[in-house]
C-alpha cells in the first residue's frame, strides 16, 4: 500500500456502541480499514486525504438485518393488509420482473438505506419462478453500484402460500380457486441446483456482497427442501435465512401441520445453527428461545413491520436473556414503509416498554444501538463491521450536530436512538469510501434512478394487471379466514401461557 491509500477524519466525535459517551478523536483510515483512533490533531502519514468532520457525530453504519429488495418498488401498496393478505398479493406485486428490475430494486433500496445511515443489509430477494445466477448477481451488482454491503439470499418455496395454511384452500370458493391454481412453485431440487450455481460462481468480493440461501417461510417449504437448503448452506459456508413464527396464523398452522412449534420443528430437522438468521421470531415460548440460543441462531427483530401487519410483539428481552443474538431490521417497504434503521432502533426500544412497567426489562438506547450495529453485524456474518475500533472496517455515518435533533446535545446515545430520524445524516463512508458526501451520492445519478423507477413501475403495473384482478378478490376471504383461525380458543391458551 502507498501513502495514497490513507485518509484521516479530523474534528469529529465518535460514539461507539460499546461506549456510552462520545469522544473527540481523529480517525486514520488505510484502504477500507480503521488503522488508528487518536487524539485530535494526531500525526498522520504525509499527503493523507483529510475528511473534515467538525460538528459531526461519527457512529458505526447501521446494519439492517432483514429486508427484501424485490419489494423496494412497492411503497404504499398496502394500507390495512395483514401478513397473509400481503403474501397473497406477492405473485402480482413481485410478478413479471426482469433481471434489470431486480438490479433496480437493490439500487433503490440501497439508496434509501444509505441516505438514512445504513451501510449493510441482509436482503431476502425473490426471483420468480426460480433464482438464477444472472438474477442474483444483478441484485448484488445493485448494491455494489451504490457502494453498500449486503448478504443476498434468494427466497424460495416448494409449497404455495394457499397450501401452507391448513384449511385455507377449502375456504376459498371453487370459482376463485382457479386463480390460485395458476400459481406454481418450482420443485425444490431445481431451486437447490440453482443456488448451488450461484454459490459456486459468485464473482464478487465477499467482503462487500455475499450470497446466502432463504427457504422463505418454513410452512411454504417441505421438510426435504428445508434440510437440503440447510445442508447446502453448510457445504458452501453461507448464511441461511427464513421468517420464523411471524404471525399467530403461522404459529397455529405449525401446530396443526407438525404437532410442535415452528422452532422445535426446525431444531428437530437440525436446521438451526450459527449461520441462521430468523426474521421476526414473535410467537416463541421459552423452549423455542432456548433452542435458538443453544444453536447460536440469530434473530432479526423488525418492530415496524410487526406492528404494521398486526403480528404482535417479539419477546426481545426474553430472547436476549436466553442468550440469543438479536439484531434489528426494517423489513421491506410494502410492510414497514421506510427503510429507516433509525426508526427501527427507536421502535425496538419503544415496543420493549409496552409489555411491562418494569423499566429494568426495557431496551435502553444503548441496547437498541448495539442491536442495530454489532448484533446485526454478527447476524450478517461480516467480519469487523458494526463498531468504530481499530481494525474494523471504515463504515461510518456522519451525523450533523447542528441539526435540530441535537440542539442541545445532552446524551448522545439517547438522542441518536430517540431524536434521530435520519434527517441529520450528512455523509456516509463505507469501506473508507464516501458514498454519500454532504448529502449527495458520489456513486449514482439520482435523477437517472427516478426515471428508471418510473418506467419500471408503469411497465409492471400493466404486466401484472391480469394477475392482480384474479388474486385481489381473495384478499378479504384470506384476511377473515386468518382472523378466525387466531380465535380458536384451545390454541390461544397455549400462547397466553407462553407469554
Ligand atoms: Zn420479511
Amino acid at each position: 500500500m502507498t501513502h495514497r491509500d490513507f485518509k484521516v477524519i479530523r474534528g469529529g466525535q465518535i460514539l461507539d456502541p460499546l461506549n456510552d459517551s462520545p469522544k473527540a478523536v481523529d480517525i486514520l483510515i488505510e484502504g477500507d480499514t480503521i488503522r488508528e483512533i487518536g487524539i485530535p490533531g494526531m500525526e498522520t502519514p504525509p499527503d493523507v486525504t483529510v475528511v473534515a468532520a467538525d460538528d459531526r457525530l461519527l457512529i458505526p453504519g447501521l446494519i439492517n438485518a432483514h429486508t427484501h429488495s424485490h419489494f423496494a418498488l412497492a411503497k404504499g401498496i398496502a394500507g390495512t393488509w395483514n401478513l397473509e393478505m400481503l403474501i397473497n398479493a406477492g405473485s402480482w406485486v413481485a410478478g413479471n420482473r426482469t433481471v434489470d428490475d431486480l438490479h433496480l430494486g437493490s439500487v433503490l433500496g440501497a439508496v434509501e438505506m444509505v441516505r438514512k445511515g445504513c451501510t449493510a443489509c441482509y436482503d431476502m430477494v425473490l426471483q420468480l419462478p426460480v433464482p438464477t445466477v444472472e438474477g442474483i448477481t444483478n441484485v448484488a451488482r445493485g448494491y455494489l453500484d451504490v457502494g453498500m454491503r449486503a448478504v443476498i439470499a434468494p427466497a424460495m418455496a416448494d409449497r404455495t402460500f394457499w397450501e401452507s395454511i391448513p384449511g385455507l384452500l377449502d375456504a376459498i370458493p371453487a370459482q376463485m380457486r382457479k386463480a390460485v391454481g395458476k400459481v406454481m412453485t418450482a420443485p425444490f431440487d431445481e431451486s437447490i441446483k440453482s443456488c448451488k450455481n450461484v454459490f459456486a460462481r459468485w464473482p464478487f468480493d465477499r467482503d462487500y456482497v455475499r450470497p446466502a440461501i432463504a427457504p422463505s417461510i418454513p410452512l411454504l417449504c417441505t421438510d426435504s427442501f428445508l434440510v437440503s437448503a440447510s445442508r447446502l448452506s453448510r457445504e458452501f459456508g453461507v448464511g441461511f435465512h427464513t421468517h420464523l413464527a411471524e404471525s399467530k396464523v403461522q404459529a397455529l398452522s405449525a401446530l396443526k401441520r407438525y404437532g410442535r412449534s415452528l422452532t422445535a420443528h426446525l431444531d428437530e430437522l437440525a436446521v438451526l445453527g450459527s449461520n441462521c438468521v430468523m426474521a421476526h421470531a414473535i410467537w416463541l415460548d421459552a423452549d423455542d428461545m432456548r433452542r435458538l440460543a443453544d444453536n447460536g441462531t440469530s434473530v432479526a427483530h423488525n418492530p415496524g413491520s410487526n406492528m404494521r401487519l398486526g403480528n404482535g410483539n417479539a419477546p426481545t428481552r426474553a430472547m436476549i436473556d436466553a442468550g440469543v443474538n438479536v439484531g434489528v431490521g426494517t423489513d421491506t417497504t410494502s410492510c414497514s414503509d421506510q427503510l429507516n434503521m433509525f426508526e427501527a432502533m427507536r421502535l425496538a426500544a419503544l415496543v420493549s416498554r409496552i409489555e411491562t412497567a418494569d423499566y429494568e426489562r426495557w431496551l435502553s438506547p444503548a441496547d437498541a444501538l448495539r442491536m442495530a450495529t454489532s448484533n446485526s453485524a454478527k447476524a450478517l456474518g461480516f467480519d469487523k463491521i458494526g463498531r468504530l475500533e481499530e481494525g474494523y472496517k471504515a463504515d461510518i455515518v456522519f451525523l450533523d450536530l447542528t441539526n435540530i435533533n441535537y440542539l442541545p446535545l445532552n446524551v448522545a446515545v439517547t438522542q441518536v436512538v430517540f431524536c434521530e430520524n435520519g434527517g441529520a445524516v450528512d455523509s456516509v463512508m463505507i469501506g473508507g469510501r464516501l458514498v454519500l458526501n454532504r448529502g449527495k451520492f458520489t456513486t449514482i445519478d439520482y435523477d437517472g434512478l427516478r426515471a428508471r423507477v418510473a418506467e419500471a413501475v408503469q411497465r409492471m403495473t400493466v404486466a401484472n394487471a391480469g394477475r392482480r384482478a384474479e388474486i385481489q378478490p381473495l384478499a378479504p376471504i384470506i384476511g377473515k379466514f386468518c382472523v378466525g383461525l387466531t380465535r380458536e380458543p384451545h390454541h390461544v391458551e397455549r400462547y397466553l401461557q407462553a407469554h
